[in-house]
């Protein structure tokens, strides 16, 4: 066994290359590579194991083990020791395989017969493609030089996969890009779309891996990380009166682009043979793989740092990505690892749709994409690797479905579903202008949530009786800083204006939890969703409660004007609030400032506390509006932004619906005004069951009024409430089988 040195590396890369060169088929090329790697470490056995699919890897060439396994062995991520490598994108280098952890026998490969295996994860900008193993009968550790050079051969390899390099007649791999792909992810928005891709960070391709001159590469890379350094600079001194925030983030730029680390780890990777592109994107494949690993905040995002400024210096480097001016396509859907709010609003509603491979549905991005009414589709793994500008993809919100390149049939299926939606949104036209009244004659009214300007438009073409929830936080987490009160001033008059005399409820800032400003230091809390959030927050600063206080009346100037705090948990709380308001208006009426005309200031019901405060507060409460996302979340104890519990529990949960229910008559007793303004507002079964334990108004995004309204006057509620006193009485879990059947027969 040789271990490599620098110059022994350089000639395999060398040699890997020409058998490159010539125009081979596929298999022929990866037969040839495991050759010329096991020759050269002077290993028995050289394996190359690529991915068949999400979870199943294949031998797909090898030197020394059984050719006739080529293609026939197969194993799932985790399995054996290949697949261990595979799972952790961790290198694993022992000296006794039949007896380490893990180790899975292969008659069919005969490979019991060697002692010693290094495998190395062969991967790309921290997507796994497959692994790289070779093998020995001699016992003994590989040495790190050995570990280090096939990690540089791993590195070519994937990006001859990504290029294409090993497909052809009789291959290992089918073409990248070019097939069908169906990604099952999460549903964050409704809605169907189709469309043409837009990747919102363009991928750099890297065509040529392998260099022959490590002194014209350094060269490159020296000039190409001097000209990062000056941008990056420029930058600096640009923004050197502005945001902190954007700040901090460039002098993280300088940190990286100045760090000696970096730099001497892509020196080394040239003179091993890599390319100047090929080395920055080596090292940004492994900040990546580490980024994945990472749970600390922090860290995460400086990682992701690194990451942005090795796609900046790739960009120099190959001279891709620079074009200013690049045309959206016709029907754009926007593909991109993950987007703020702002850049977001930015596109606003020229896109069809989105597609996120990370995100979240309660994530800032899901807001806006809701304010606009965008499909949107989140956690859709691989889509930023899979897709190509303009490849044709069709996104299904409702079902969380994502088809790109999609054949024929699916085409044709998903235009159906498409058409349906439409002759539906038309029939919901029609109702538009009709209040929603049940068959026995209960009159529910409907309005709308919003948060941002673009939402306001809706509140004619929703056929909304006014805004249920105003979420003013929006406004302030699509900022990189916190806005001035006179802006606030300005925007609450644009909404009060624009509402036309309809009643908007505008509800303090709620943030914290999931919600975190990006200009306010972050409070490292073991547990945010029962943290420092909304009114805690507020009443803990009132500086910030008071600006917003004081725009709010001052928007209103004179007209009538109803506040909401959020996520009261006791009635002191509200007090305290209600205090603020009263303080704030005294001051606004010594300013001389028109007061509101009226002013009503109401809760909302979040956590089961509230259900059970004195009678006192019922009583002197405005209004009370259910804020179902979180009610649910702490009835439940089960966390709305976890999706391994998020759908655990129905809302149509017996139990659930009682409580709700007991609400109902408190606020009935107490001639308390009630709402319900979480998601489940909007989704047609669950507001006819929440209407028929007593709700009379709910608040919903703008594009569900209509279903809503539908299925509303199709029922007759009290036939919906006899059925779940039934399902009480039989102590069924949910009133959903029951309603299903009772909504098929009427
Ligand atoms: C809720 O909790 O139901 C609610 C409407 O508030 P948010 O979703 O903004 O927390
Ligand atoms: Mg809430």
């Amino acid at each position: 066994m040789v271990d490599s040195t620098e110059s022994e590396s350089r000639r395999l890369l060398g040699r890997l290359r020409e058998a490159m060169a010539g125009d081979a088929p596929g298999q022929a090329r990866l037969d040839k590579i495991t050759h010329l790697i096991a020759d050269s470490m002077g290993t028995e056995v050289c394996s190359v194991y690529l991915f068949r699919d999400d979870e199943t890897l294949e031998l797909c060439a090898t030197e020394g083990l059984n050719v006739e396994s080529v293609h026939q062995t197969r194993m799932r991520i985790g399995e054996g020791l290949v697949g261990r490598v595979a799972k952790y994108g961790k290198v694993v280098n022992t000296p006794d395989a039949p007896n380490a952890k893990g180790f899975r026998y292969m008659p069919e490969t005969g490979e019991e017969r060697y002692s010693s295996f290094l495998g190395i994860p062969i991967q790309r900008l921290g997507e796994m493609m497959g692994v790289l193993v070779v093998q020995s009968k001699e016992a003994r550790e590989f040495s790190s030089d050995a570990v280090y050079a096939l990690e540089v051969v791993a590195m070519v390899i994937a990006e001859m996969t990504e290029l294409g390099a090993f497909v052809g007649e009789g291959a290992a791999l089918s073409p990248l890009h070019q097939q069908p792909v169906l990604l099952h992810a999460t549903a964050a928005q409704e809605g169907a779309a189709e469309g043409h891709v837009w990747l919102h960070e363009p991928r750099v391709v890297v065509t040529n891996p392998i260099a022959e001159d490590p002194h014209r590469e350094l060269q490159r890379l020296t000039e190409a990380v001097e000209e990062l350094r000056v941008g990056v600079d420029k930058m600096l001194k640009i923004s050197e009166n502005g945001d902190k925030d954007q700040l901090q983030v460039l002098e993280t730029y300088r940190m990286f682009a100045n760090s000696k680390g970096w730099m001497r780890r892509m020196e080394e990777d040239i003179s091993r043979g890599l390319s100047a592109e090929a080395a920055v994107e080596k090292e940004q494949s492994q900040a990546r793989a580490r980024m994945s690993q990472v749970q600390d905040a922090y860290l995460r995002e400086r990682l992701s740092d690194l990451d942005d400024l090795s796609n900046r210096l790739l960009r120099i480097l190959t001279g891709q990505g620079a074009e200013t001016g690049a045309e959206l396509p016709e029907n754009p859907i926007l593909i991109a690892r993950n987007i703020g709010p702002a850049e977001l609003l930015e596109y606003g509603r020229s896109l069809r749709g989105i597609v996120l491979e990370e995100g979240s549905v309660g994530s800032h991005a899901a807001i806006v994409a809701r304010a606009l009414a965008i499909p949107l589709v989140v956690n859709a793994k691989r889509i930023t690797t899979e897709a190509l500008n303009g490849d044709h993809i069709m996104v299904d919100g409702d079902q969380g479905i994502v088809h790109l390149r999609p054949d024929e049939t699916v085409v044709s299926a998903f235009r159906d579903k498409i058409a349906m939606q439409a002759d539906a949104q038309e029939r919901y036209a029609s109702i538009r202008e009709k209040p929603a009244i049940t068959r026995d004659n209960a009159r529910i009214n409907l309005l709308m949530n919003a948060g941002l300007m673009a939402d306001l438009p809706s509140l004619e073409g929703s056929g909304a009786e006014g805004v249920g929830l105003f979420r003013t936080e929006l406004q302030f987490l699509v900022r990189n800083q916190m806005p001035k009160r006179s802006e606030l001033v300005t925007l609450y008059q644009r909404v009060l204006d624009a509402s036309h005399g309809k009643r908007v409820v505008f509800r303090t800032l709620d943030i914290g939890s999931d919600k975190v400003l990006p200009y306010m230091k972050p409070t490292d809390e073991p547990n945010p969703a029962l943290g420092w959030r909304a009114i805690r927050v507020g009443l803990d600063k009132p500086g910030i409660m008071r600006m917003q206080l004081q725009a709010l009346m001052r928007a209103a100037n004179g007209r009538p004007l109803s506040i909401m705090f959020p996520f009261v948990a006791q009635f002191e709380e509200y007090r305290a609030a209600r205090l603020e308001v009263d303080k704030t208006l005294e001051r606004e009426r010594i300013l001389g400032h028109p007061l509101p005309e009226r002013l009503e200031v109401g809760a909302m019901l979040e956590t089961p506390s509230l259900a059970f405060a004195p009678h006192k507060f019922f009583d002197e409460v405005d209004f009370l509006s259910i804020g179902g996302n979180d009610l649910k979340q702490f009835f439940f104890a089960a966390d709305r932004e976890n999706e391994r519990v998020r759908k655990r529990y129905d809302t149509l949960n017996v139990s659930f619906l009682t409580f709700i229910e007991q609400i109902v008559e408190r606020c009935v007793r107490s001639g308390t005004p009630l709402s319900f303004c979480g998601e489940d507002a909007g989704r047609p079964i669950e507001a006819v069951c929440l209407a028929a334990t007593g709700i009379r108004t709910l608040s919903m995004r703008p594009a569900s009024i209509g279903p809503v309204k539908s299925l509303l006057m199709r029922v007759d509620l009290s036939e919906v409430r006899k059925l779940i006193l039934d399902c009480r009485h039989r102590g069924d879990q949910s009133v959903r089988p029951a309603i299903m059947r009772y909504l098929r027969e009427i």
